[in-house]
């Protein structure tokens, strides 16, 4: 097993001033775990709980440039993607990934919980054709899933069915995160080929979830990195966002950040 302070991830994913999400979720949800996380920033966003207020493109030479150098000097034992929000980038990380061998964790990021577009609709078709084939786990929301799968999810079984579907576009593996399904229980599912696990949780009464999908997404790529088999990555991950749920520090007058550290 790689020593936990040895395990790299690589974040593709854009920055959050208000420090809940993006990268700046993600270094935090790596380092608490005992990873070492290294970053190519993809987008700027002007951004606090009440939403995202602007977003300044990095250009898509300067994104390729950062995965290419960190990867050649320093290496990576996962990837983890989040925003990337055009078909340029998704095109231009997808060719600077191609001879990678490492775990890719996809965040098929598309909306924040604001409603900003953070992925151009009509990127949709590059993510699920270029990204999600070179995807050792997809993990998707049911908004996400639905764009990515075509279908309308309006149960849980709907959600199983959509991993079902997004796995066939190639993905080794899909966690479908239920928590924007309505109801007192939150319902995931992990389906991989052959099988379809449900993770049920009860609901944790807050508004204050800024953050959750990039923090589950980093929260797994450092298991993956530290080789821990892919279920308890999972298990992990799903674990550290229901207490950093539980630590949120109350910030801001709108959705707040998660806590990392409690
Ligand atoms: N901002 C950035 C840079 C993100 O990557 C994401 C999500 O992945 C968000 C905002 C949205 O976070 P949320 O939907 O949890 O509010």
């Amino acid at each position: 097993m790689t020593r936990p302070q040895q395990a790299r991830v690589l974040v593709i994913a854009g920055s959050d001033s208000g420090g809940g999400a993006g990268i700046q979720a993600d270094i935090k949800t790596i380092a608490m775990l005992g990873g070492y996380a290294a970053t190519a920033i993809t987008a700027v966003t002007v951004q606090d709980t009440n939403g995202v207020h602007d977003v300044h493109a990095v250009p898509v030479s300067i994104i390729a440039a950062q995965i290419e150098t960190v990867l050649a000097d320093i290496g990576a034992d996962a990837i983890k993607i989040g925003m990337l929000g055009s078909q340029a980038v998704i095109e231009a990380v997808a060719g600077a990934l191609t001879d990678v061998a490492v775990p890719i964790v996809l965040d098929p990021v598309m909306i924040a919980k604001g409603g900003a577009h953070l992925l151009r609709p009509d990127a949709v078709e590059a993510l699920t054709s270029l990204l999600v084939p070179m995807a050792d786990v997809v993990t998707p929301n049911i908004v996400e899933a639905e764009a990515l799968s075509g279908k309308k999810i309006r149960s849980p079984e709907d959600a199983r069915d959509a991993g079902e579907a997004i796995l066939g576009l190639g993905a080794k593996a899909v966690l479908v995160k239920g928590a924007h399904l309505k109801g007192d229980q939150i319902s995931d599912w992990l389906v991989t080929p052959g099988r379809a696990k449900e993770w049920v949780d009860s609901r944790i009464a807050t508004k204050h979830t800024h953050g959750t999908g990039c923090t589950l997404a980093s929260a797994l790529a450092v298991g993956l990195a530290q080789k821990m088999p892919f279920e308890q990555a999972a298990w992990r991950a799903r674990d550290y966002v229901r207490q950093a749920i539980l630590a949120a520090p109350g910030f801001g007058a709108g959705h707040g950040p998660l806590g990392h550290g409690w």
